[in-house]
């Protein structure tokens, strides 16, 4: 049961219960006044009518007694008379309302009790009230006895009773009316807005904000909100800038170490492993296209007189400066590595036997001139170059491969300084 529904009925319910309660204590309280009242009343009709019956029935003038009481009826209907009877000491009637009953006696214990008493007497039976007192004029003559119906006041109190009864009914509704539009103002609609703003925060759209409320505690409670949504997404913010840097971070030295994986650490040219991919990815591609591929394998002659004449940082210094030369005129497609010790390889796709030759030509060209226009060797640098081609040598990598090298072989056994095409298997 939502706080509204609660609260309606809880509040009036209590509001309710508290005015019945007060209700039926000023009804009992004005209940016992009126029949006080009523009894006051009576009692003092009585007992001056009992002055009158005491004179008659002193000079026993009976019809005049039949009168006083005639006219005493009559007057005292009003007041919800129903009887009126004047009694002897022995309970017998004198004169009555009823004049049939005359002479009867009348042997009630009520009857019994007024006559026996020295003053006025009174009791309620119910929705009727007694009253009896002595008729005395000089000495008691006679006790007249009267009975009274309350029905008039019964039924008046009734209608107080169903008035107070209305009126709490009414006070509930209204109050409960009042409180389920009132709270629906104040505090339902608000705390709902609240808690729909608070539920896509919690899915994660931290911009959320809660709009302005009514109310000071509400409006107060919205900035809290509003302030911690704040919070919590700088926070998150500065969580996704780290998370970025730190991936940038990462995916840099990935590339870096993907980068020297691949890479000779002296010349900077690629290494073997790279070469043999590239050759193997290259050789599948231009198969696809019924391209031709060529391979130049490189070797330095007489390195070793190198490393051994001017020492072993010198010929890493030849290997540097080779790295340039040779990868300075290739196009952009064309791949050089350092294979091995002062072997490099050479992979130019789409590039046919002809072509291939001129290309080691020229790089041979280029080593035997700029290499030596220094003058910084002990001997004149040259290099030999063996050339194969796929398909033309070789259909695998391999085979192409190994036509190169045994190429660069024929060259060296035919003198060194020179290019040497495989021969077509
Ligand atoms: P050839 O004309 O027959 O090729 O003679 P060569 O002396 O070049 O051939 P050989 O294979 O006998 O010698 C290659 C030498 O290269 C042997 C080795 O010490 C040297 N070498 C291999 N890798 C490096 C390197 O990284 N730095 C240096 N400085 N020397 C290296
Ligand atoms: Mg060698
Ligand atoms: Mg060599």
């Amino acid at each position: 049961m939502g706080i509204r529904v609660q609260l309606t009925l809880l509040v009036p319910g209590v509001v309710a219960i508290a005015l019945t309660a007060v209700a039926s204590l000023a009804v009992r309280a004005s209940n016992r006044d009126a029949l006080e009242e009523f009894k006051e009343l009576n009692l003092t009709a009585i007992e001056a009518l009992s002055v009158t019956v005491a004179t008659s029935v002193a000079q026993n003038d009976m019809s005049a007694l039949d009168t006083v009481v005639a006219h005493a009826t009559e007057r005292l209907e009003v007041h919800g008379l129903m009887e009126l009877a004047v009694v002897d000491d022995d309970a017998r009637v004198m004169a009555h309302s009823s004049p049939e009953k005359f002479n009867r006696v009348l042997a009630d214990p009520f009857t019994q009790q007024a006559i026996a008493s020295d003053g006025p007497v009174w009791v309620r039976e119910g929705n009727v009230m007694r009253i009896a007192t002595p008729a005395v004029s000089g000495i008691r003559w006679a006790t007249v006895t009267a009975r009274f119906s309350l029905a008039q006041m019964e039924t008046a109190f009734w209608e107080v009773r169903k008035r107070w009864a209305l009126g709490t009914i009414g006070l509930f509704f209204f109050i409960a009316g009042a409180l389920f539009f009132g709270l629906n103002r104040v505090v339902i609609r608000p705390v709902a807005i609240l808690q729909q703003s608070v539920r896509r925060m919690g899915e994660g759209h931290l911009s959320t904000r809660v709009p302005g409320l009514p109310g000071r505690e509400m409006s107060e409670l919205s900035d809290i909100v509003n302030r911690m949504a704040t919070a919590l997404q700088s926070e998150r913010e500065n969580l996704e800038r780290t998370v970025a840097d730190r991936t940038r971070e990462l995916s840099d030295a990935n590339s870096r170490l993907e980068r020297l994986a691949v890479t000779d650490g002296l010349t900077g040219l690629f290494n073997h492993r790279r070469f043999q991919e590239s050759l193997h990815s290259e050789l599948l591609r231009c198969e696809r296209h019924k391209r031709p591929l060529a391979v130049l394998m490189l070797d330095v002659d007489f390195f070793k007189r190198v490393n051994d004449s001017m020492g072993h940082p010198a010929g890493d210094e030849l290997l540097r400066r080779l790295a340039e030369v040779l990868g300075r005129d290739l196009r952009a497609t064309d791949l050089i590595s350092r294979y091995g010790g002062e072997e490099f390889a050479v992979l130019l796709p789409e590039t046919t036997k002809a072509e291939a030759m001129q290309v080691a030509e020229r790089m041979r060209e280029a080593v035997e001139q700029r290499i030596n226009e220094t003058n910084a060797w002990t001997q004149k640098i040259t290099v030999s170059i063996g050339v194969a081609t796929f398909p033309e040598d070789g259909k695998t990598a391999e085979v192409v491969l190994d036509a190169a090298d045994q190429a660069l072989y024929v060259a060296k056994r035919q003198g060194r300084n020179r290019v040497v095409g495989a021969k077509a298997a």
